[in-house]
């Protein structure tokens, strides 16, 4: 458990950290999705037959037969409980062991949804579960698989067709004229509407692919960028700074004795040592500075503005690590100080020349006392 001594603001979110403990950004990200879309279409369908329920109790829908929706119900509470209990249970264990739950997890959400929706055309007068065929296939999009949506889709057309055959007066409308105009609308209306959908799951993969790509720019301990992904900010900064546009300056930030806080209360103390320097670093810059996990404990941030600012910028964050105390399992308090190396980004310099600026600055720093910061060396 760990507690910022700081304003209440600040410690509601660290304690976001805290339940996200061991697991990567992009584990974080999939359970969020994941809990989402389990429990959406299932408590939808169930909250739909309440209110079929509740209309029919009130007089509406005479011609549905009292056993036959209580067999809805029935049905319908059952697949809310069971997504429920995905809910409760999640994806536990590895990758792979996750993949096989999410599979059968899903295909559980796509056989409710066509038990439903089979349920729906023949319990609902009316012809009104026209409506219904577009909305059980847009369940299945929240999972942006088009292999789920597709044999939903499928299902969801050959159990209209089927419908046809078994009550053909759903076809017409109520008073039996104009067949063959309405039979055609129909049809066009759910081709569209799946061809709707089926192109909405491929650009909804899409982009939860270019969303798994953002999260393996990040490093899981710390969600700062990682270093891998260094190289491409630096040099975007680089352009901008060449055209005259932004001048831009590269801190080398490293936690100071570090390794007495791992030797004194852990390697498990340590990272949280490390994920607070991140976050207060992260909360201490403007979103278009960038910071990046460097090394172990050393941290790059890209700062968006000349020598002086960037200094300044540098001092009260180095400030602000340096008063706070973690916390750590209740009773073992530990304060962190860090050392920063400054150094301006000038039109035509080489990526390696910043660098090695930077790191002598902070060198020249670790020498000469340790919890400063450094732009320039005497
Ligand atoms: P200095 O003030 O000169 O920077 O001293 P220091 O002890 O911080 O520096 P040193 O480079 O000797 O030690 C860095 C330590 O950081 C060594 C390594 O075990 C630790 N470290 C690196 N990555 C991690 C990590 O992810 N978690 C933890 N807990 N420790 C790490
Ligand atoms: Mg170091
Ligand atoms: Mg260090």
């Amino acid at each position: 458990m760990i507690k910022l001594l700081k304003s209440h603001n600040q410690t509601q979110e660290f304690e976001d950290y805290e339940t996200t403990i061991g697991l990567s950004a992009l584990d974080i990200y999939l359970t969020r999705v994941y809990k989402f879309v389990i429990l959406a279409p299932t408590s939808v369908a169930a909250l739909s037959a309440v209110s079929y329920t509740i209309t029919k109790l009130m007089g509406g829908y005479e011609t549905v037969p009292p056993l036959g929706l209580a067999l809805f119900d029935l049905t319908n509470v059952i697949y809310f409980l069971v997504a429920l209990h995905f809910y409760r249970v999640g994806l536990k264990g590895d990758s792979l062991v996750k993949q096989e739950q999410l599979k059968r997890h899903k295909i559980a959400v796509g056989v409710v949804i066509l038990i439903q929706y089979n349920f729906t055309i023949y319990l609902i007068p009316f012809n009104q579960w026209w409506a219904f065929a577009p909305f059980f296939i847009f369940f299945t999009v929240f999972f942006f698989d088009m292999k789920l949506t597709s044999w939903v889709t499928i299902g969801i057309m050959v159990s209209t067709v089927q419908s046809w055959f078994i009550k053909p007066e759903i076809l017409w409308v109520a008073d039996g004229v104009n067949k063959t105009p309405d039979i055609l609308i129909r049809i066009s209306y759910l081709t569209i509407s799946a061809i709707l959908l089926l192109s909405l799951t491929h650009l909804g993969g899409k982009y939860l692919i270019e969303e798994l790509e953002k999260y393996a720019k990040y490093d899981t301990l710390t969600h700062l960028l990682n270093r891998k992904s260094m190289d491409s900010y630096l040099r975007d900064a680089c352009r901008h700074a060449d055209k005259g546009r932004q001048p831009f300056c590269l801190i080398m930030a490293d936690i100071d004795d570090f390794k007495k806080v791992n030797d004194t209360y852990g390697h498990d103390c340590g990272d949280e040592v490390l994920k607070y320097v991140a976050h207060t670093i992260l909360t201490g810059v403007k979103k278009t500075d960038y910071v990046f996990r460097w090394g172990g404990e050393e941290i790059c941030i890209i700062l968006k503005c000349p020598l002086e600012q960037a200094t300044l910028a540098a001092d009260r964050i180095r400030c602000d690590i340096a008063k706070d105390f973690i916390t750590y399992k209740n009773d073992v308090q530990v304060s962190v100080t860090v050392t920063m190396g400054v150094c301006e980004y000038k039109p035509g310099m080489s990526l390696s020349n910043l660098m090695n600026d930077a790191d002598e600055k902070l060198y020249y720093g670790k020498q000469h006392g340790k919890n400063q910061v450094v732009n320039s060396i005497q």
